[in-house]
This record gives C-alpha cells, sequence and structure tokens, in this order.
C-alpha cells in the first residue's frame, strides 16, 4: 500500500485516470491539477491550483504521457486553463520527491536536473515499450485498414526497425497473412527476422528493396524513407511512419509524387486509452511501491 504519500497528478488524457484510480486503490493521497472538465467526477481526491505550495509536500508528480513541451506546458484534455510547469514549482519539491512522465523534453530534463529531482522517463523502459507495441501495432494494422483498398492479408508488407515496436508489428502482420519484409541493420536482428519467418534486409538496400511493396511501417526514428526511396515506391503504396517526430520519412516529397504517407504518433494513447493507462498504472505503482518498502526499511 502506498499510505501517506503524495502524490499530484498534472493535465493528461485518459490514460492518466487509470493511474490515479490504481494509487487511490493503494490509498495514496492523490491531488489534481488540471482536471476541471472531468465528465465522471473522482471519489477520493482533491483538487488544487498549480502553485509552488502544491509542490511542497509532494511525494511524487505524475505528469502526461509527453511531460511538458519545450517552455513547461503541460497537455491536459480535462482542462481549459493552460498549465505550464515552471522550475519554481521543481525547486519547491522535497528532495525525495520523483516526477514520472512517458518521455521528457529537454526543459523537463533540464530543471530536474538543475534540483536533484529524480525524473523517471517510462516510454524508455523495455517493459514499458514492449507493452505499448501492442495497441501500437494494432493501431498501425488500424489505420492500414482504413487507408487503403486491399487485404493486409497477402500484401508485400514492409516494417523498417525490427525494435520493441517493429517486432510486435511484423509479428502482427505476418498473423494476418502479409508478405512481411523486414529492415535491420545488425546481423543479430537479421538473424531472428529470419527464424521468425521474415523477409530480412539490410537498410542500405531500402531503395532496391521498396520496388514491390504495399504497406510501409517505419520505427526508425531517423530519416530513412527518404525522397530517393519514395522515388522507387508504387504509387498504390502507403507509408504509415510510428516512429516519434518528425518520423523517418520526407512527407513532403511522398506528398509532391502522390504517395499517401503519414505520421502517426501516440497510437497507445489514441486506439486503447484504457489499456496503455493500465500499463503505466502498473509499472507506476510498481516503482512506487519499490520505493515505499525501501524507505520503510532504511535503506
Ligand atoms: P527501439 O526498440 O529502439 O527500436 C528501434 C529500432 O530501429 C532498433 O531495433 C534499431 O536497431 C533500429 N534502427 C535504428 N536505426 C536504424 C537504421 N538506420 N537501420 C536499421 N535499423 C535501425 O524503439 P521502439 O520502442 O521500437 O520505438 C521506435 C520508434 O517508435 C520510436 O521513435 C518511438 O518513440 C516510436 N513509438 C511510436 C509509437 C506510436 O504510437 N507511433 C508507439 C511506440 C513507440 P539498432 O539496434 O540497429 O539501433
Amino acid at each position: 500500500m502506498l499510505t501517506g504519500m503524495q502524490a499530484v497528478f498534472i493535465g493528461g488524457d485518459a490514460r492518466q485516470l487509470e493511474v490515479i484510480g490504481r494509487l487511490l486503490e493503494l490509498d495514496a493521497t492523490v491531488q489534481l491539477i488540471g482536471f476541471d472538465n472531468l465528465q465522471t467526477p473522482l471519489n477520493g481526491v482533491t483538487r488544487i491550483k498549480l502553485d509552488t505550495e502544491a509542490f511542497a509536500q509532494a511525494d511524487v508528480v505524475l505528469l502526461p504521457a509527453v511531460g511538458t513541451d519545450d517552455k513547461g506546458k503541460v497537455e491536459s484534455i480535462f482542462s481549459s486553463e493552460e498549465l505550464i510547469l515552471t522550475e519554481e514549482h521543481v525547486a519547491a519539491l522535497p528532495k525525495h520527491a520523483r516526477v514520472f512522465t512517458g518521455m521528457a523534453k529537454p526543459y523537463l530534463k533540464t530543471i530536474c536536473n538543475k534540483y536533484s529531482i529524480a525524473l523517471i522517463e517510462l516510454f524508455e523502459r523495455d517493459d514499458v515499450a514492449i507493452y505499448n507495441s501492442i495497441p501500437t501495432a494494432e493501431g498501425a494494422v488500424m489505420m492500414a485498414i482504413q487507408h487503403t483498398d486491399f487485404t493486409i492479408h497477402g500484401s508485400v508488407s514492409m516494417v523498417l526497425g525490427l525494435g520493441r515496436t517493429g517486432l510486435t508489428l511484423a509479428r502482427t502482420l505476418k498473423g494476418l497473412g502479409a508478405r512481411v519484409k523486414a529492415g535491420v541493420r545488425k546481423p543479430e536482428h537479421f538473424a531472428r527476422a529470419l527464424e521468425m519467418g521474415f523477409e530480412p534486409f539490410y537498410t542500405k538496400e531500402l531503395i532496391r528493396q521498396v520496388q514491390d511493396v504495399d504497406l510501409l511501417f517505419n520505427t526508425i526514428p531517423s530519416m530513412v524513407v527518404t525522397s530517393q526511396v519514395i522515388a522507387q515506391i508504387p504509387h498504390r503504396a502507403l507509408i504509415i511512419d510510428l516512429a516519434s517526430r518528425p518520423g523517418g520519412t520526407d512527407f513532403r516529397f511522398a506528398e509532391r509524387r502522390g504517395i499517401k504517407a503519414m505520421l502517426a504518433p501516440g497510437l497507445p494513447g489514441i486506439v486503447a486509452p484504457k489499456t496503455a493507462g493500465r500499463i503505466i498504472a502498473h509499472t507506476v505503482s510498481e516503482l512506487l511501491m519499490e520505493d515505499y518498502q525501501q524507505g520503510r526499511n532504511g535503506s
């Protein structure tokens, strides 16, 4: 249990509701900032204002998937007020406090670092990234179905990058009956792809490999689907770029060539906010309970 632990939530979307629910179950004291327009009222929470006082007693601060923007703005679909997390807020936190977010921009990293406040980026964790790859793959399949007039079954589908997201997606596409080409750069990834029944190739050969592709999914967070690559892609093909902004596709050139290409960020929160929220809630509560246990043992 987390009895006596003070948790301050700032902004977010439906995913945060799962985390709030979990911390309440564990008997934490929950304070909310930026949840004024919630449709369903939450019992057992206190609504507070975003000021330094709110931070002075906090053991943990929970920010949304993208913690803040480059100027400290925290997104909240439940608030009409603008929420800006400032250096003064972080400075007011007790030294043992921890800040949780999905991923942090340099702004948040810098201020947490300046005041020696632990910042936990949940999406950097392998377990969270692998769990998240499930709704991401489902979302990518959904987009492919919505934006094509052919089935995934029987298509030539290409996945670039066989990391945590790429592997799940490639397996999902294969399960749907696609011929799956997997673009990698390491021999061990090539070997794994072959073992899993994909058709591996090295990304340096991408230009040659895209010529028969129907669906191209990119998970590599750097410019790989260049204008030279796009020039070789058939017109019927659809490019879905899953890599974090700005993605790895030359979207301007794709548009010029009349090839449908889309950046698809934040799929877990869009297609399965409940599952995505539970993934975060599970990890946050495990980490907080570990902390709490260690604190009680004096270690
Ligand atoms: P990851 O596990 O690090 O996978 C990325 C893969 O790309 C790695 O296997 C890496 O292999 C490979 N790679 C990098 N550069 C390469 C290159 N030039 N040629 C071939 N392979 C290359 O990351 P992830 O968790 O799968 O996430 C991938 C991206 O998707 C990230 O940008 C992440 O933010 C994003 N993402 C988006 C969503 C969404 O909803 N759209 C959801 C989750 C994640 P090496 O070992 O060779 O580096």
